[in-house]
């Protein structure tokens, strides 16, 4: 830290991402990325003249991508905005809709990030505990007179809340901003887009990063009324209109028009991830329902830390936190057949000694 920096940020936490280790050599099974590549559409839509056009800006209005996203939720494009990941949508949320009157509240366990731009904007942050089931419970976000964060489904439990359980949430905060944030909303929970139409007072984010294989792209969008996204771009055209770089926009885009492909991933993902629940639970393991493309799981009488160091050793990278009630919990990232079988194998050779 220089002397330079401000005294607001002496303190600040930066969010800790997942390892990203550069020789490759690990099965990767620590930051919920895609095991399949990005649509071929994708593919070809970077080709050479696109490339070459990357001598001029970017559309700032990024209306092609919006019409594609728009089309596919039965929205107008004035209801979406687009961002680089929708890090950068929670960010705008965090900065258009809570300040020294509004502060924020999040479940106490989910999406590191929150608590992070809560911190970075010195925000009074609420955190609402989950229940001993690890479950949010939707009456425990009643009438909070705060902006409201909720990852649906919930990370890392994978955990997810219905949309009528949603609706009851954003019902009883008429007054204020709801933000579901849906990173991982394909991998089998109900989508709160459809209610978008119907409350003013709803923000909906979704990213390319997860069940569209772009994580390295940097796209995600946020759904809502019109007024309300009209004060996300107002955000973003007064920090970076250019944040969704020519060729980001134009995979975006051949991705969201894609429908095939994104099925076909998804299914393969799920029917992967129910497969690894068994494996586990035939080993011993507590594995959480999941709604998403990773499972959170642990096991009596093996420490989290002992189980995350002993598959790092084996090659295997999983994703752990030191915070007391998930100390032992592992959540783990769903790859390809092929990765789950070197997951397993390495667990059963763990466990053989145990
Ligand atoms: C991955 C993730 C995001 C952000 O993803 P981007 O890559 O920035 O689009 C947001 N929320 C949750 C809960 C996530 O897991």
């Amino acid at each position: 830290m220089s002397r330079f920096l401000d005294g607001r940020f002496s303190h600040l936490e930066a969010y800790a991402p997942g390892e990203q280790p550069r020789d490759k050599k690990y099965v990767k099974l620590n930051t919920n990325e895609s095991p399949y590549p990005p649509s071929p559409k994708v593919i070809a839509a970077i080709n050479s003249a696109e490339v070459a056009d990357l001598r001029l800006y970017p559309d700032p209005t990024a209306v092609s991508l919006r019409t594609a996203i728009a089309g596919r939720y039965g929205l107008t494009p004035e209801q979406v905005s687009v961002g680089s990941g929708s890090d950068d949508l929670l960010n705008f949320c965090f900065m258009a809709f809570c300040g020294s009157g509004t502060g924020a509240a999040f479940p106490d366990i989910s999406y590191g990030f929150y608590k992070v731009y809560g911190e970075l904007y010195g925000l009074d942050c609420r955190e609402i505990p989950l229940r001993e089931d690890f479950t949010v419970a939707p009456e425990d976000c009643y009438g909070l007179g705060r902006t409201i964060f909720i990852a649906n489904p919930n990370a890392p439990t994978g955990l997810a809340l219905t949309r009528e359980q949603l609706r009851g949430v954003i019902e009883h905060n008429r007054g204020s901003v709801v933000v579901v944030d849906e990173a991982y909303v394909d991998f089998g929970a109900e989508s709160c887009a459809p209610l978008v139409d119907e409350y003013d007072n709803l923000i909906v984010t979704q990213t390319f990063s997860k069940s569209r294989s772009l994580a390295g792209a940097r796209v995600g969008f946020a759904l809502g009324s019109k007024e309300l996204i009209a004060d996300l771009e107002l955000m973003k055209f007064s920090t970076n209109p250019y944040s969704v770089n020519r060729l980001s926009l134009l995979a975006g885009e051949a991705a969201m028009r894609d429908g095939g492909y994104f099925e076909k991933c998804r299914a393969a993902v799920i029917a992967e991830r129910e497969r690894t629940r068994s494996e586990l639970l035939a080993r011993g393991f507590e594995v959480l329902p999941s709604s998403a493309n990773f499972v959170f799981a642990r096991r009596d009488g093996t420490p989290g830390r002992e189980l995350f160091l002993a598959l790092r050793e084996r090659g295997v990278l999983v994703r752990r936190w030191d915070s007391p009630r998930i100390a032992d919990w592992l959540r783990i990232t769903i790859g390809s057949p092929e990765d789950m079988d070197a997951l397993i194998a390495a667990l059963d050779d763990i466990l053989k000694g145990a």
